[in-house]
């Protein structure tokens, strides 16, 4: 299936909650979701009750979304969630948490999720000290995330280092902001993801 490339605020929309894929605006009062608070399309504002699976769908939908995930991959996450000890639940969300995307966004290096992959695939950001530009390499305790050297002075990071010396990051990953640069601790806890998500509806999903 190929990426979406419309509309992104069509898809917050869609799932009747904010994903934050757009950075400042979706702390604005221009977010599309608290001025049109019905799904997009000519049924949007008459869409009846959802049915057991409907629900579990749009959780499904819902967390590939936030983290920008395709189909084929995000179930591949569900078969090795499945297949780890615990519950399947947390071990689903944990290893999308430790995607590099999503640990540049939460370290504060990026103003979203889409443009926290976009970056890693360009290249701007080194894993122990190596260049990684694939946004679903799985993060290890101990691994320093850091701004490559070379883009370290561009005007673009000097404003993302703004950005991240405001933010707290989640008590799983250490940043210093003025430095670009931080370390996984610890495993993301289920406490530490502060997502709208319940995890249990896409397991119930997959074990249909
Ligand atoms: Fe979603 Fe952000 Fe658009 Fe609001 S502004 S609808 S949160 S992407």
């Amino acid at each position: 299936m190929a990426r979406y490339k419309g509309p992104v605020c069509r898809l917050c929309r869609r799932e009747g909650t904010k994903l934050y894929l757009k950075g400042d605006r979706c702390y604005s009062d221009k977010c599309a979701v608290d001025r049109r608070t019905y799904a997009p399309g000519q049924h949007g504002q008459s869409r009846k009750k959802l049915s057991e699976y409907g629900l579990q769908l749009r959780e499904k939908q819902k967390a590939r979304r936030i983290y920008g995930v395709l189909e084929k991959q995000f179930r591949n996450y569900f078969v090795k969630a499945d297949r780890q000890k615990g519950v399947t639940g947390d071990n689903l969300l944990r290893l999308l948490e430790r995607r590099l995307d999503n640990v540049v966004y939460r370290m504060g290096f990026a103003s979203s999720r889409p443009e926290a992959r976009q970056l890693v695939k360009h290249s701007h950001f080194t894993v122990n000290g190596k260049k990684v530009n694939i946004p679903s390499y799985q993060v290890r305790v101990g691994e320093e995330i850091a701004v490559h050297e070379g883009s370290l002075s561009s005007e673009k990071f000097k404003e993302l280092a703004e950005l991240a010396a405001h933010k707290t990051p989640p008590a799983w990953l250490e940043v210093d902001a003025q430095n670009l640069k931080g370390r996984v601790v610890a495993l993301p806890n289920r406490e530490d993801i502060d997502l709208p998500l319940e995890e249990h509806l896409i397991v119930e999903l997959y074990s249909r």
